[in-house]
């Protein structure tokens, strides 16, 4: 069986992470972030680490050189046989271009290019309330999605928490800003190959997951 691969295009807010952790549960496939990877880089402070660090601070975005190096690192490891979803990446026609390729050799493809589609408005107040349980990465914000009890983490169990460094509304404004000008274009790319799927994400959490499965379950091998 082939795996299945999925990407999610949208702004930095648009749900990637909530709705690619939600397909993980509901299909067995494997999100891989490389906003996660870089910032996992960051914390082990590795020279790509230490190069990354300066740039998502200023809301721009990695060299290719970088996140592809990260993204290939993770793509040999042996747990992605069900399929993986791809959550910020790829972000530039170069990166995209990177992918077809190393999917190509491997005798695999693009299935969806899912695109989250939301205003901007909205975005930077769901990323300034955003944060994570530090333990297992549950996703909650200030006034969607608190714990059931305050302070612990529904989940785990967990009682410490954490918040993005570049989840400040400055670093939001340029994030949108590199997304606009450099991701967004794969919109089109990926609608000329066939792929494209466009979803509002202006909704409630779960009935996005609803129509986001009902998508997936259509294109999953
Ligand atoms: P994210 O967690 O997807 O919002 O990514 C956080 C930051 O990591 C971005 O603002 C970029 O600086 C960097 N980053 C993540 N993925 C990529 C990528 N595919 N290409 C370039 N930079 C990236």
């Amino acid at each position: 069986m082939t795996p299945t691969v999925l990407i999610l295009l949208g702004p930095p807010g648009a749900g990637k992470g909530t709705q690619a952790r939600m397909l993980e549960e509901d299909f067995g496939l494997v999100q891989l972030s490389t906003g996660d990877l870089l910032r996992a880089a960051v914390v082990a402070g590795t020279e790509a680490g230490k190069q990354a660090k300066v740039v998502m601070e200023q809301g721009g975005l990695v060299s290719d050189e970088i996140v592809l190096a990260i993204l290939k690192d993770r793509m040999a490891q042996p747990d992605l046989a069900k399929g993986i979803i791809l959550d910020g990446f790829p972000r530039t026609d170069g990166q995209a271009a990177a992918l077809d390729d190393l999917l190509g050799v491997a005798g695999q493809k693009v299935n969806a290019a899912i695109s989250l589609e939301v205003d901007d408005e909205a975005m930077v107040g769901r990323i300034a309330g955003r944060y994570t349980c530090a333990a297992c990465g549950e996703g909650y914000h200030d006034t969607f999605k608190q714990p059931a009890t305050a302070g612990t983490c529904d989940k785990c169990g967990g009682t410490a928490f954490k918040r993005r460094a570049d989840d400040n509304a400055e670093t939001v404004r340029e994030r949108l800003n590199a997304y606009h000008t450099q991701t967004a274009p794969l919109i089109a790319y990926y609608e000329g190959k066939g792929v494209l799927k466009r979803l509002d994400a202006m909704g409630a959490i779960a009935e996005i997951r609803q129509s986001l499965g009902t998508i997936v379950s259509r294109v999953a091998a």
